[in-house]
């Protein structure tokens, strides 16, 4: 057989994926893979339900059933003052992977390089190295995470054509501030490069601290490109509804990969999502301040078993450092481990980065319903024989 593409072909299981059916094998409380324990809104689940019957059930729109792109612009105008011409500046794609995609796949082409920040979102780099780009990787260093101006200037020394910028950003819960917003448009200006957005917990920002999308910034609008999901705003990880927003030039490219990956996605949940950004705003303002308490809760329990918690701004996640606990193995085995043996599973952050990636972090969801909270607390606990 000839070789297959090596990209894929060659690629492992998600680690998600992995330790989800590790969790299932040994009855697990589920803390690596990231998503709600509980489903939100009933109202939207109602809608949905109501379109499916009602229809209609064809192809919906290339670019997204028009009400939820007109939610959407009123969304993006609403919380951030963003000005999108909902008849071309939006596209609603299958998720925020599926916004991913399209948007590097109409960005990037054989050749460009394109940054991205480590720990990274682990769907970035295949899919720039599919197109024939290559990743040049910035790295930020535990514990603060900090994001330094001689980093980024060596990240652009190659001629980035692109920065793939997520914040609040998973797996570390970093929200990047406004200081460090302002030396990214500094590079991206200077460098006349585009950033890619990833801002699927836009709305999930803690202790005061909020979400600023870079196309905010002066200069930023005609260089930016937006992702968002549903998933996370409203606890519906299996939506798989999510949209890019952005100047019309770089939308118009997007929509075009777009329309060859998924072309559309179902109407009822385009219609829910789009009712939901109308009229369910308390939901997901609540959502993040209850998940502040579940991260607080969450962080002083690791503490007295002697994790070492990092701090986290916003996401679903936690990140703790395990070398105080006496294991002598990596973060993956680490979590392989307390999997089977605490039935805990959490998830190795060296899984976010490539080449000489720490070994001693690891990250816990905490979106999750605080009885489960407790007794993942109290297995580890007890596992420890501490807290
Ligand atoms: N980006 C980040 C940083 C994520 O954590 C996720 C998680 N699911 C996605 C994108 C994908 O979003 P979706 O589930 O809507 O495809
Ligand atoms: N975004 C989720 C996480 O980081 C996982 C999504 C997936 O399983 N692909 O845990």
């Amino acid at each position: 057989m000839k070789p297959l593409n090596p990209i894929f072909a060659g690629a492992g299981t998600t680690i998600f994926t992995l330790m989800s059916a590790l969790a299932n094998k040994y009855g697990a409380i589920n803390l690596g893979q990231g998503f709600p324990d509980a489903d939100g809104p009933l109202a939207l689940r109602e809608r949905a339900a109501r379109a499916l019957i009602d229809g209609p059930n064809q192809y919906p729109p290339m670019m997204g059933v028009e009400a939820l792109r007109q939610a959407l612009a009123a969304h993006a105008k609403g919380f951030y003052d963003l000005s999108y011409d909902c008849s071309a500046e939006i596209v609603v794609t299958s998720g925020g992977t599926e916004a991913l995609t399209a948007s590097i796949m109409g960005l990037v082409a054989r050749g460009d390089e394109v940054v991205l920040i480590e720990p990274a979102y682990d769907s970035y780099r295949p899919i720039v190295e599919a197109m024939g780009g290559t990743v040049r990787a910035l790295r930020l260093e535990p514990p603060n995470w900090a994001l330094s101006e001689a980093a980024l200037a060596e990240a652009f020394s190659g001629g980035a054509k692109v920065i793939i910028l997520n914040s609040p950003m998973n797996p570390i819960g970093k929200v990047f501030d406004r200081a460090e917003l302002e030396l990214i448009a500094e590079y991206v200006d200077r460098r006349d490069a585009l950033a890619i957005c990833d801002e699927v917990y836009e709305h999930l920002t803690f202790d005061g601290s909020t979400h600023i999308p870079l196309a905010t910034l002066p200069g930023m609008f005609e260089r930016c490109v937006r992702i968002g999901s549903a998933g996370k705003i409203f606890s519906l990880t299996g939506w798989k509804v999510g949209w890019v927003e952005g100047p019309r030039a770089l939308i118009g490219a997007i929509s075009k990969a777009h329309q060859f990956i998924t072309f559309t996605t179902s109407n009822a949940l385009q219609v829910a999502v789009a009712q939901g950004l109308e009229s369910e705003e308390g939901y997901f303002l609540c959502l993040a301040h209850e998940l502040q308490g579940k991260r607080d809760f969450l962080a002083a329990a690791l503490a007295r078993i002697g994790f070492k918690p990092l701090a986290a701004q916003g996401t679903y996640f936690l990140t703790a450092d395990i070398s105080g606990l006496g294991f002598s193995g990596s973060d993956a085995e680490f979590c392989e481990h307390i999997t089977e043996h605490a039935r805990v599973a959490a998830i190795p952050l060296s899984a976010f980065c490539t080449g000489a990636a720490p070994t001693h972090l690891v990250r816990f969801a905490f979106c999750k319903q605080r009885p489960v909270l407790e007794e993942a607390a109290e297995r580890l606990a007890a596992y420890f024989k501490r807290g």
